[in-house]
């Protein structure tokens, strides 16, 4: 194994701290580029460019010191990444995973023509386009905006018309979608690394407050078949669409028909749990894929739930009992905001229902 190259990432947030860490506990060096001098993967980066996304000065920088580049989030601009490969930056997921993931329209259509179900959707512009959609696929929808939203943030839940009216209707691509009604939210992060390999993660069953992700439940309550199904589901998409490099993909799961909802083409909240029950993190995975290492097999050493630790829960944060089982990672953020992901909390043991309990009284 060629070791001591350096990975470049675009991005410091939590997620960029996590490749970092891993990078270190396998001997290569990281160098992450965001503009904000307390990003915190400056806890775990080798070294920290603080510049914008657009500063060329910076982005030559990275291509320099970086014999490989990869990205932590999914808003990268097209123009940077085609800036850095032109800038001899070597790139090896390109911008295609983010072309399909940056527009919600783009990403369902793509999956929808290999055969991977969704909620009925319709490309919507304004009102009046919207209403003809609501006609065509009938109500109960959800409204979203194509590109930016985060977190439950540009959605509206459409029953009827009137729904629609009091939208307040921007210059922007929406789509109208369905309403599935879901007894599961599930997700599975899938790596296919530049040689081809192809590995999945266990499935997890995802519980929302708020419309922010609050706990990952490995594995998923649901039969093994789905289980199965779901990983085999990622790995099609990931090989048919041509993505390599991390993609954690979000279902929902409404009987036994398992809809496709969402993509990200990095490493994924609800995949934290992979730290400490798995044999390889998704971080791992991911910097072994994009180095062009061969991918190990993944293995779940443990059932788990993953709490996320948010801004509001600061005073709790100093009363965890920390026991062998229970593992805490704190990102190191400097301002505890409400809404804002802090840290997380992996509780590992046997039993399911005594892990949610243990959660559910953080
Ligand atoms: P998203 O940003 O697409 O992940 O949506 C945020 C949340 O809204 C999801 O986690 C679901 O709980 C809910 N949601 C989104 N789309 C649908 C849908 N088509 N049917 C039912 N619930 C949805």
């Amino acid at each position: 194994m060629k070791k001591s190259r350096t990975v470049g990432i675009l991005g410091g947030g939590q997620l960029a701290k996590m490749l970092c860490d891993s990078g270190k506990k396998m001997g290569y060096e990281t160098v992450i580029l965001d503009p904000s001098s307390d990003s915190c993967g400056r806890f775990g980066a080798d070294e920290h460019i603080i510049a914008e996304y657009n500063d060329e000065i910076a982005l030559k920088k990275l291509c320099e010191e970086a014999d490989v580049i990869t990205y932590e989030f999914e808003n990268v601009p097209s123009e940077v990444i085609n800036f850095l490969k032109r800038n001899g930056g070597n790139v090896p997921q390109g911008e295609r995973p983010l072309y399909l993931s940056q527009h919600r329209v783009r990403e369902k259509s793509a999956v929808n023509e290999i055969g991977v179900r969704t909620a009925d959707f319709v490309a919507v512009k304004n009102l009046e386009t919207a209403k003809e959609a609501l006609t065509k696929i009938g109500g109960p929808c959800i409204l979203k905006t194509c590109s930016g939203g985060y977190d439950g943030k540009g959605q509206w839940k459409i029953q009827n018309e009137e729904d629609l009216n009091s939208v307040d209707w921007k210059n922007v691509e929406y789509i109208l979608e369905k309403m599935v009604n879901f007894q599961k939210e599930v997700s599975c992060l899938v790596v296919r690394g530049i040689t081809g390999d192809v590995v999945t993660f266990p499935v997890g069953e995802n519980i929302h407050k708020n419309g922010i992700l609050n706990k990952t439940i490995v594995p998923a309550r649901i039969s093994e078949n789905l289980q199965k199904e779901i990983e085999e589901l990622s790995k099609r998409i990931v090989e048919k669409l041509e993505i390599y490099g991390p993609l954690g993909i979000e279902y929902f799961i409404e009987g036994d028909e398992v809809y496709f909802n969402e993509m990200a083409p990095r490493p994924h909240n609800s995949a934290h749990y992979t730290l400490d029950a798995c044999n390889y993190s998704q971080f791992d995975i991911h910097l072994l894929g994009v180095l062009g290492e061969k991918l190990p097999e993944v293995k779940l050493l443990t059932p788990v739930v993953m709490l996320n630790i948010m801004g509001e829960d600061r005073e709790k944060v100093d009363k965890i009992v920390l026991d062998e089982n229970t593992k805490l990672h704190i990102y190191g953020k400097t301002e505890w905001k409400q809404d804002r992901k802090m840290g997380h909390i992996n509780y590992c043991g046997e039993n399911i229902d005594k892990l949610i309990e243990k959660a559910n009284s953080f």
